[in-house]
Parts: structure tokens; C-alpha cells; sequence
């Protein structure tokens, strides 16, 4: 066990050390992987460069993300350690909402994260958890080793998939097999963000619960009022439209001095 910090409820930077602590704990329980702490942090630079607020454009691209969501015929919401550790309740609340089923998607799967992670859902209240075990049984085309494992109930048949702090390989592998890709990721330059057909640039925490509320809305809509946001939605002009608005708060930043 390490040594716990104690943070101050009125440390400026409070809310964010709290998220690092409770990803070391979930790290330390086998929820999260060593590479999934630094993959927090580079999310966490750009979360910096945004000023830690949900921006205009992912607000537009939740709305998107709801209504592609309510459209589906089969949704999936992939967890990995990371969405397990830090937002599980959020999680397990979208899958009734929608409804979509679970399933775990690892990109370093053994079976004690496995277990870690559908125990950590199933105690914030999920009742089914796909992706475990021999459930697992089918392939991701063009993936290698335990990367490409996916449940063929979940993730192999679905048409939308949310898939939130994904990595890039897996996401162009998903594209190819004609799946409707929505990601969550803080970096509007990687892989996954420039790849997904609707790609919300916020933090995981602010995401899903905005998420939940534009489901929430966006349901009392008929098919065609949904279909025409999407259609309106345009994700390579919308990641522009994010990169903008860091140039321009940095720009702003910088006239201060
Ligand atoms: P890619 O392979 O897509 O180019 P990458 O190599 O950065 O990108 P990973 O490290 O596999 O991909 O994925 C982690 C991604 O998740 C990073 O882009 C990071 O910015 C993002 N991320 C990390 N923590 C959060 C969070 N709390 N909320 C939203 N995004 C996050």
C-alpha cells in the first residue's frame, strides 16, 4: 500500500488529486493498469489546457452521442479500468438509461482486471457484465494478442459503440468492421478522437454524467428529430472547433501576462 495523501477540501487543485488517489487505489485492487496512470495523465495536460470545464463543442458532440445511442439497434458501452475506477456509477446508469449492455474491454486483460473490473460494475449496481472469461470468445480482425478478445453477444454484433479512452488501433480496427464508433477522449489530436464518428474532447467525469442528461432529454424526441442531429453533427469540424478554442484561450492566456 502506498502512502495516502490528505487532501484539503480547499486545495485548489482538490478535485483533481482526488481522481489521481482513486486511480492509484484502483490500481492497487487490479482495476487499472500501470500504463492507465499515465494514460490519465497525458488526458489530465489537456484537461489543463481547456480549464477543467466541459467546452461548447463536446456539449454538441454529447447530444450527438445520445441520439446515435437512443438510435441504435444494439449498443455496447465498453469499460476498461480507467472508466471502472473513476466513474462506474455514471457507467452502469447510461446502460439502464439507453439501455445498452456492459462489457469489459481491456487493452492489458488478464483475468485478475477482468474480475476486478465486472466486480466494480456489479457493485455500482450493473446486473449483467459481458467480456469476461470464455465469454470473450470473439476476434477483432488485424488486432494481435488479448487486445483483439471481445464478447460476440457485446461488442463483435453491435452497430454503436461508446467507447471512451480507447486506443487508436482499436478504434481504426472497429471502423473497419463497420462499427458506429463514439469516444471520449481529452485528446482532440490522438488517434482514437481523429477516428470516431463522434468524439466527446472532455474528461470522462464531466462526460458521462452529461451524457446521461442528454439521453435523458434527447428520448422524448421521435426518430427523425434524432436522425437530423446527427446528421447536423460533423466530428472533423467539431475536433477543429476544439482545437480553436485551446488556441485561442492560450492566446488569451498569454496577452494577460
Ligand atoms: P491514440 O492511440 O488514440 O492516438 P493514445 O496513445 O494517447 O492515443 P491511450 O493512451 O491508449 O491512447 O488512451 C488514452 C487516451 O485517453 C488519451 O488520449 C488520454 O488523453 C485520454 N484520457 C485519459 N484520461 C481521461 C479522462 N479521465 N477522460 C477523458 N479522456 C482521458
Amino acid at each position: 500500500m502506498g502512502i495516502r495523501l490528505k487532501i484539503p477540501k480547499s486545495h485548489v487543485r482538490a478535485e483533481s488529486l482526488k481522481k489521481r488517489e482513486a486511480l492509484i487505489d484502483a490500481e492497487e485492487k487490479g482495476i487499472v493498469a500501470k500504463a492507465g496512470l499515465i494514460a490519465h495523465g497525458r488526458g489530465e495536460a489537456f484537461d489543463y489546457l481547456m480549464g477543467e470545464v466541459t467546452i461548447p463543442p463536446a456539449l454538441f458532440a454529447t447530444r450527438a452521442a445520445a441520439a446515435s445511442l437512443i438510435l441504435a439497434e444494439h449498443p455496447i458501452i465498453s469499460v476498461n479500468g480507467n472508466t471502472a475506477a473513476l466513474v462506474p456509477a455514471d457507467a452502469v446508469s447510461l446502460a439502464k438509461l439507453v439501455p445498452a449492455d456492459l462489457e469489459v474491454n481491456l487493452f492489458y486483460r488478464n483475468r485478475r482486471r477482468e474480475i476486478a473490473v465486472k466486480s466494480a460494475l456489479i457493485r455500482a449496481g450493473a446486473k449483467k457484465v459481458l467480456g469476461t472469461g470464455s465469454s470473450a470468445s470473439a476476434r477483432i480482425p488485424e488486432l494481435f494478442s488479448e487486445r483483439r478478445r471481445v464478447d460476440p453477444r457485446g461488442i463483435y454484433s453491435a452497430d454503436v459503440i461508446l467507447v471512451p479512452l480507447e486506443d487508436g488501433d482499436r478504434t481504426m480496427a472497429l471502423k473497419k468492421m463497420g462499427k458506429f464508433v463514439i469516444t471520449i477522449d481529452l485528446n482532440p489530436l490522438s488517434r482514437t478522437a481523429q477516428t470516431a464518428d463522434i468524439t466527446i474532447v472532455d474528461n470522462i467525469v464531466r462526460a458521462l454524467p452529461n451524457l446521461l442528461r442528454a439521453v435523458e432529454e434527447l428520448k422524448r424526441l421521435n426518430e427523425q428529430e434524432l436522425k437530423g442531429i446527427i446528421e447536423r453533427f460533423d466530428n472533423r469540424r467539431n475536433l477543429s472547433e476544439t482545437i480553436l478554442f485551446i488556441r485561442d484561450r492560450l492566446t488569451a492566456m498569454a496577452k494577460e501576462e
